[in-house]
């Protein structure tokens, strides 16, 4: 699979079976710059929706793979960055399902959530699997170091917002991090906010790779 430059695997997931993953943004093109980033700090800081690669040249591909006997339960969006910065993400999603009987998932941090026509986006796809890792401003900034047009409010209620009106699979993860967000009050407030999110499953994952901090420790 080593000839394909959006495509890779098919991999096995934690979450999905064998997964073929889709990646339809450069690498670390972000709006976060995780303190548990496994890629390190946040060169390309940006939440600017882009087209950054041609949608007729990823569908092509995919068309190519589609022919070959390669086994694999689920289509996973993801990238090495944030994938709902990809415009075209709406387009992407709808016409690989039309290529695939297999469900198509998209793996977000969840910061495009307060704008609409991410949520319009997303909700093409058959599982979408945001990430949460803040309970209020403070923490969010700490954490996750988002780009400044982003809101921790406004990231919530769009979350909930879609999670009210989504007719797939709404998987929720959340990372502990030791020190930042694993206290037992900030477990209470996590309840708290996860009550007014319409979610199917939920996962709490602590990072097990080498994070972008130094200082960091895993919980
Ligand atoms: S959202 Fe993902 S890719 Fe972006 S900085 Fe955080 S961990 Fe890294």
């Amino acid at each position: 699979m080593g000839i394909y430059k959006y495509i890779y695997g098919p991999v096995p997931s934690r979450r999905m079976g064998i997964s073929l993953g889709i990646s339809p943004i450069p690498k670390k093109y972000c709006n976060y710059s995780c303190v548990y980033c496994q890629l390190g700090r946040t060169k390309n800081l940006t939440n600017k929706r882009n087209e950054f690669f041609d949608l007729k040249e990823i569908l092509k591909e995919f068309q190519d793979i589609s022919k070959k006997d390669i086994y694999y339960d689920v289509v996973t969006i993801v990238g090495e960055g944030e994938p709902t910065l990809y415009s075209e993400l709406g387009r992407l999603i709808k016409k690989i399902k039309t290529m695939t009987d297999k469900p198509v998932a998209v793996i977000t941090n969840g910061a495009l959530m307060y704008d609409e026509k991410t949520r319009k986006d997303l909700m093409k796809a058959d599982i979408v699997l945001p990430s949460i890792d803040a309970c209020n401003e403070n923490m969010f900034t700490r954490i996750n170091r988002p780009s400044r047009s982003i809101n921790y409010n406004n990231m919530l209620e769009g979350l909930i917002e879609f999670s009210n009106h989504y007719k797939g699979q709404l998987w929720i993860e959340i990372m502990l991090v030791k020190g930042y967000n694993d206290s037992v009050d900030n477990l209470i407030e996590f309840k708290k906010i996860l009550t007014r999110i319409n979610y199917d499953k939920l996962y709490i994952n602590t990072p097990v790779r080498p994070p972008a901090e130094s200082y960091f420790q895993r919980s």
